[in-house]
């Protein structure tokens, strides 16, 4: 590391929270797949963010689009309308075919919004008794950092001396159906689920599960909330990852590439009456469905179906997954995924994913580990066959080190 970034570093350290432990690289630009660092090397962005820049960083139509909204009108509040928001409501229901839309910023913020709503249709429409409220919720799952959110994650780190946490959620393992039917009782109002667990390491339900998952949600009058913030907006060759399973959710929730990773716009999306329980002074946010939000979610939205990315998610996707599992290395336990969101899962005996994420930046790949063995790679969906094979190439000499 040269004097500058030693700096870079060393400055964050001084001041900043130790809440992360970034690769040791500074990144000053960026333009579609790649990212440059202060000394002008060149990366290949595998993480995009973790997928919000799933449109390419800086996508010049985005760019245009926040500019120009930028000169015009920012924030109004939801004290007034604004002439962004209703074009925004229309176009993403268009887009996934939902009913109701309740825009927010984070993520975090839209799985605690839906969180809110479910239990308020629980009360007032399912006939739960006031404060019963049960939420089921899937071990490892990822939902966002919120001291509501943490509070049912079953990852000790999140969770660690963050408490008392609030009641009312009930955690059953990811991907079998019939834990999820033992759960159930007269007072479940939701299941909240991510479609493949993301932060958990790319973990794929088996074949079926939702099926299963929404007969059961529709017998029971349980709502179905899936957490699409990662897997949605085509980072999985779908629009919806819920379309590979061939179900609908009840509430759908996208935050991430929504924005294309200029700013933080989320949504909750239902296809029913969950959202229509909120009457006004009931919730909100001052930024949330601001002009600005919602004028770059538009130019996001439109250049991911204009320029074709979910099907080229779809398409590189395929081959990344096939040129991941044809490397012959005694390092990879798994490699897994769907559409852009892969992962290379390392023997124990490899050595930490870390490291390999380290080499592979000097090879000119930034890619992040999670949880020890597991090396994840989702790069913008406007990645190129020759830029997947060039990867590919990189990948394949990393893994067959040892950093044992
Ligand atoms: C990133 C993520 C969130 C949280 O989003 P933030 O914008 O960081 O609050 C929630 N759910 C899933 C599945 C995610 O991947």
């Amino acid at each position: 590391m040269s004097a500058s970034v030693i700096d870079f570093v060393a400055t964050e350290a001084r001041f900043g929270a130790h809440n992360y432990e970034p690769i040791g690289v500074v990144l000053s630009r960026g333009e579609g797949v790649w990212v440059w660092d202060t000394e002008g090397n060149r990366y290949l962005d595998c993480l995009s963010a973790y997928s919000a820049v799933s449109q390419g960083h800086c996508h010049p139509k985005i760019l245009a689009a926040m500019v120009e909204q930028a000169h015009r009108l920012t924030l109004t509040s939801r004290a007034f309308h604004n002439d962004q928001l209703a074009p925004f409501y229309e176009e993403i229901a268009a887009l996934t075919g939902s009913h109701k839309v309740l825009p927010m910023n984070s993520g975090a913020e839209a799985v605690e919004s839906a969180i809110k709503s479910v239990r308020k249709w629980g009360y007032e429409v399912k006939g739960v008794p006031d404060g019963h409220a049960e939420i089921i919720v899937c071990a490892n799952n990822f939902h966002g950092r919120t001291l509501g959110i943490v509070g049912f994650s079953t990852d000790p780190d999140t969770r660690a001396h963050f408490g008392p946490f609030a009641p009312g959620f009930k955690i059953i393992p990811f991907g079998d159906a019939a834990a999820l039917a033992e759960a159930i009782t007269p007072n479940t109002v939701a299941f909240l689920v991510e479609p493949i667990q993301g932060e958990a390491g790319v973990i794929l339900p088996p074949a079926g599960y939702f099926t299963e998952v929404r007969e059961l949600c529709t017998t029971n009058n349980v709502m179905l909330v899936l957490d699409e913030i990662q897997t949605g907006l085509g980072r999985t060759g779908k629009l919806l990852a819920e379309q590979h399973e061939g179900i609908e959710a009840d509430v759908t929730l996208l935050g991430k590439a929504l924005s294309g990773g200029f700013y933080p716009v989320s949504a909750v999306l239902s296809n029913n009456d969950v959202l229509g329980t909120l009457r006004p002074g009931q919730h909100g946010s001052t930024f949330g469905g601001n002009p600005l939000a919602c004028a770059v979610a538009r130019a996001a939205l439109r250049v991911l179906t204009e320029e074709g990315m979910i099907e080229n998610a779809a398409r590189q996707g395929a081959r990344f997954l096939e040129g991941l599992k044809d490397i012959r290395a005694n390092t990879i336990r798994e490699v897994r995924g769907r559409g852009l969101m892969l992962a290379v899962e390392l023997h124990p005996e490899a050595g930490r994913a870390r490291h390999y994420c380290e080499a592979l930046q000097g090879m000119g790949i930034l890619a992040k580990d999670t949880h020890e063995q597991t090396i994840r790679i989702a790069p913008p969906l406007v990645i190129t066959s020759d830029q997947v094979d060039w990867a590919l190439e990189r990948l394949a000499s990393t893994l067959t080190q040892d950093f044992s």
